[in-house]
């Protein structure tokens, strides 16, 4: 399977999950398998015991896992049915780890984050993409949290391990608007260089606005952030979240991210529209 990273910066909140699940339906109009997982970097095993008050209503998948709302879009979005396997905490991985661990199946090591939690979480990824074309892997909470560095090493790791095609890096970025009207990217461009500072370089460069990047913002973001000006994806806000898909169909993103991963376009299924 080929692997597409989504990651967010400056903020949470940015609209990740439905870009990352918008995603998902262009490239399953295109005639692609896709899957999804979402990670949640908490160390909650997880969501059945957080209050809804804080984190949003609990979703119950089919096989009663209690997860994210975000597994809700996934299933909506690309018509598929999630379990549990596709919602990877910190709380789930450690319990494994610590779990083997107890059972001595580390005969004597160390026990640590590199290579053994890295290896865990790599290992669940690789399971939810398996047989399928394509595998999206959502990555919670922003780039830069302590909690999310075992999960952005594990994906450095594994864009190394991949073939160049089987790995795909978006980072969905915000690009606030001034009083006066004008588009910043300096938020953009700090949160590419924490990315780049552990490794990572974005293929992409999705910025959530209040409205369409112009084309100098699109030059600037390019340039800074060392992403070709196709690959800087402009997704303002809309009305209703399910046209975010059309909108960034509209931008290229499908086409762009498809040419990337060297997979041919199957089938043009327009029925979203
Ligand atoms: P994240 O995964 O970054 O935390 P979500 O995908 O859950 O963010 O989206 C956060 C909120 O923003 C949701 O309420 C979602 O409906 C809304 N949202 C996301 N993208 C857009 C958009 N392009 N236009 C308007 N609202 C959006």
């Amino acid at each position: 399977p080929r692997f597409v990273f989504v990651t967010g910066g400056v903020m949470s909140g940015l609209g990740k999950g439905i870009t990352a699940a918008s995603l998902g339906r262009l490239l399953k109009n295109a005639g692609l398998d896709v899957t999804a997982v979402k990670i949640d970097p908490y160390l909650n095993v997880d969501a059945g015991t957080m209050n809804p008050y804080e984190h949003g209503e609990v979703y119950v998948l089919k096989d009663g896992a209690e997860v994210d709302l975000d597994l809700g879009n996934y299933e909506r979005y690309l018509d598929t049915e999630m379990t549990s396997k596709h919602n990877v905490t910190t709380g789930k991985v450690y319990r494994s780890v610590i779990e083997r661990e107890r059972s001595g199946d580390y005969l004597g090591k160390t026990v640590q984050i590199i290579p053994h939690v890295t290896r865990e979480i790599k290992q669940r990824i690789r399971d939810c993409g398996e047989g399928h074309d394509v595998c999206l892997v959502e990555l919670g909470g922003t780039v830069g949290d302590i909690e999310g560095m075992p999960f952005l090493e594990a994906v450095r790791q594994m864009g190394n391990e991949q073939d160049d095609e089987d790995f795909l890096l978006i980072h969905v970025t915000l690009v606030p608007v001034t009083n006066n009207g004008e588009q910043k990217t300096k938020p953009t461009q700090h949160s590419v260089k924490e990315l780049r500072e552990i490794g990572l370089h974005p293929d992409i460069v999705v910025g959530r606005s209040d409205e369409a990047l112009e084309d100098e913002t699109r030059e600037k973001i390019s340039l800074f952030c060392d992403v070709p000006e196709d690959a800087v994806i402009s997704a303002p806000d809309v009305d209703d979240i399910y046209h975010v898909p059309l909108f960034l169909e509209d931008e290229g993103l499908d086409t762009y991210a498809m040419d990337k991963l060297g997979v041919e376009r199957r089938a043009d299924d327009t029925g979203w529209r």
